[in-house]
């Protein structure tokens, strides 16, 4: 079977390309952001202020290089050869440089945290703040997560980012809050962590950690329980959400391979190719990396 590939841009064209940019430019890009409406469940009180989207860039230069003159073509040969030589061996360093930055972009895209994995002390990704909102994102992903959304608003869909990237200190915070609402309601210590950590991980083993995740609900249905799943802003990205390089990270149907209770509103960037991989194959991202070994 042959796989379509669906790149959302080339179904922009015409009257949709006018009515995602002023849609998104004037109105909507607030509204799925979080401006307007969209409490979020959390306020993200780090200094990871936005900086130059150069991981983005990089990739788009890579490509271009990828597709250069080929050798021996009628272009190629209007070079003066020393100059050629020249030209040649500061491509192959800047290439070399740009694949490794690529592989580590990958390998970073593919960080498994989970229960039993936690980040790594040295995981470095670069934050970026997203367009009219307070939330913060590994930079790589942003673009992606703007695209999806901005599509799903260009189809009449109001969405909210509840959270995004959060500090090891903040995740620990929301634990001990959650933890506190527990023993409040008689729960012991133990117990309430126990009930507690099927949806909030501790400092260090939460995946918001990397940037990588989003937890993205309705603007009209702003919570983060079973009701999420049936509005239409949901289902839209449980459907489409692959196409940008988003997985739905915690299935309903496989809580006992993710170690996480179903969350219908919880989204992972693993890159459009990944992704596609594992909704073909209905996979977990756990099941994904340990095909890959
Ligand atoms: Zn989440």
């Amino acid at each position: 079977m042959s796989e379509q590939k669906k790149n959302p841009l080339n179904h922009i064209s015409g009257k949709r390309l006018i009515k995602n940019l002023v849609g998104v430019s004037v109105l909507s890009l607030s509204v799925l952001t979080g401006v307007t409406g969209c409490r979020g469940n959390e306020r993200i009180s780090n200094n990871d202020t936005a900086k130059v989207p150069q991981a983005v860039s990089m990739k788009l230069i890579s490509v271009k290089t990828s597709v250069s003159i080929p050798e021996g073509s009628g272009q190629s040969k209007v070079l003066k050869k020393s100059k050629e030589e020249t030209v040649k061996k500061t491509d192959k360093k800047a290439d070399k440089k740009k694949a490794d930055q690529l592989n580590r972009e990958q390998s970073d895209l593919l960080v498994l945290v989970n229960k039993d994995h936690p980040l790594s002390e040295d995981y470095d990704v670069k934050m970026k703040t997203l367009d009219h909102s307070d939330k913060v994102a590994a930079e790589v992903i942003i673009q992606d997560l703007q695209d999806m959304l901005a599509d799903g608003t260009g189809e009449g869909l109001r969405f909210c980012i509840a959270s995004a990237y959060r500090s090891a200190e903040r995740q620990q915070e929301i634990l001990d809050q959650d933890i506190k609402k527990l023993t409040d309601k008689g729960m012991t210590e133990e117990e309430a962590y126990i009930q507690a950590t099927r949806t909030v991980m501790p400092a260090g083993y939460s995946e918001h950690e990397t940037g990588l995740a989003v937890d993205i609900v309705a603007l009209s249905n702003q919570l983060l329980d079973d009701s999420q799943e049936n509005t239409p802003e949901t289902q839209w990205l449980h459907d489409n959400c692959d196409q940008y390089g988003f997985i739905l990270r915690y299935p309903k149907e496989k809580t006992e391979i993710t170690g996480i209770d179903y969350e219908s509103w919880h989204y992972r960037y693993v890159g459009k190719e990944a992704a596609a991989y594992m909704k073909k194959h209905d996979l977990t991202f756990e099941e994904y990396l340990e095909e890959k070994v």
